[in-house]
């Protein structure tokens, strides 16, 4: 394949040349010199990302070791926990404390829309002895591509009156879609290097509250590795980390994190996604047009992740695009995920596109302009003007 190849699935993302290129050097001192100067700057911008000023921690970790690490820090065996879902990472969130001894009640949203604050508000409602230690959202769940209003979230709990901490899984929408952790009343914040922060898997993030931090201290499930508390204070180097540094991640992260904060602006890298995000619900809304197997996955366009966007083409038609876009043109979409079982034949119906992190228009229209040519290819009927549909899109925002 000559050209670049675009991994367009939600994550891993697309690691930028610099990003690569600042992790490319040799091993560092872990004792002295530029990545333990650099360690207090690093943690003060890690918070930018999530607009707070309170906590932070970093875990040599994918995604789940940061549910594992939220789930550690924020319960007790036996605790009881509200969780949210809307589509496969709310479940999987969910099932990564029940393992851990945590009495999870799941409030299954369906996945194929927002969940509604109002039965949020009443089932904390009927908590009348305030059962529940925490509540747990997905901002944007990667395989359905719902996305969550966190702020009419946060006011379910206050609506209820009722004292849990809240706690969001951002890690498809950190550096994607807009979250203010301290204004919008985020209690845990958790987060992963691989998506919108641009950087290859490894890290895992959580913000906290100094409320959350003060309620959950002396928890029975915390164990050494995984305690927020020596890492948010970095007495000695080491401690950021439970051990020895990611050392080249570091690196990777100081200049990921600036060309997100300092250089674009985490405001304009919001817009950005969204803008991107309607050129592809605008191809896909065309497609759709011409052959009902098409569609998008969440109807209403404000209840839609800006980072990945999930899609129905029946009869098979989405396994086959995706082998021929990823033989043909370089481009790799996402599979369905959690929308059927890998053994049921419409496993094969749904697709994903990711567009989160370094991406911009040249990319995300080449995509759909070669999801258009494997549509023609293969003689999967679909309504015309959907490259034109996201240009458009993406020229009059
Ligand atoms: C990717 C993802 C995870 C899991 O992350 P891994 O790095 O794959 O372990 C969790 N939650 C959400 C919302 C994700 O998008």
């Amino acid at each position: 394949m000559t050209g670049r190849t675009y991994l367009a699935i939600p994550g891993p993302s697309v690691v930028p040349d610099r990003v690569l290129n600042a992790m490319h050097r040799a091993a560092p001192n872990i004792y002295e010199g530029d990545v333990v100067a650099m360690m207090d700057q690093l943690m003060a911008d890690l918070k930018r990302v999530a607009v707070t000023s309170q906590n932070a921690a970093i875990y040599i970790a994918n995604g789940h070791g940061a549910w594992e690490a939220g789930n550690a820090n924020l319960f007790s065996r036996g605790d009881k926990a509200l969780l949210v879902a809307t589509g496969l990472f709310g479940m999987s969130w969910a099932n990564s404390a029940i393992r851990m001894g945590v009495d999870v009640e799941i409030l299954d949203c369906g996945k194929s829309g927002a969940a509604d604050p109002a039965r949020v508000a009443e089932r904390l409602r009927a908590d009348k002895a305030h059962e529940f230690k925490v509540v747990m959202v997905t901002h944007v769940d990667t395989a359905s591509s719902a996305k969550n209003d966190i702020r009419a979230m946060r006011k379910a709990l206050d609506d209820a009156g009722h004292p849990a901490l809240f706690a969001v899984d951002a890690v498809a929408s950190l550096g994607c879609d807009e979250l203010r952790m301290d204004e919008w009343g985020v209690d845990v914040v958790v987060g992963a290097s691989q998506k919108g922060l641009m950087m290859p898997p490894g890290l895992g993030f959580l913000w906290f509250s100094d409320k959350a931090r003060k309620r959950t201290a002396g928890g029975d499930l915390r164990t050494p590795y995984w305690d927020w508390e020596p890492r948010t204070v970095g007495a000695e180097f080491w401690q950021y980390f439970g051990g020895t540094a990611p050392t080249q991640h570091l690196f990777g992260m100081r200049e990921a994190l600036t060309m997100i904060l300092d250089e674009e602006g985490l405001e304009n890298v919001w817009t950005r996604h969204s803008r991107l995000a309607r050129a592809v619900w605008a191809a896909v809304d065309a497609w759709a047009a011409g052959n009902p197997d098409i569609g998008l996955n969440i109807a209403s366009p404000t209840a839609r992740g800006h980072s990945v966007t999930a899609a129905r083409l029946a009869s098979g038609g989405a396994g086959r695009l995706r082998s021929w876009l990823e033989k043909e043109t370089g481009v790799t979409l996402g599979i369905g995920l959690g929308m059927a079982m890998a053994h049921e034949p419409a496993y094969a119906d749904f697709f994903r596109i990711g567009h989160m992190g370094h991406v911009n228009a040249h990319m995300v229209l080449g995509v759909l302009a070669s999801i258009e040519a494997g549509l023609t290819a293969l003689d999967i009927a679909h309504g015309g003007g959907a490259v034109e549909a996201a240009a458009a899109a993406f020229a009059r925002p």
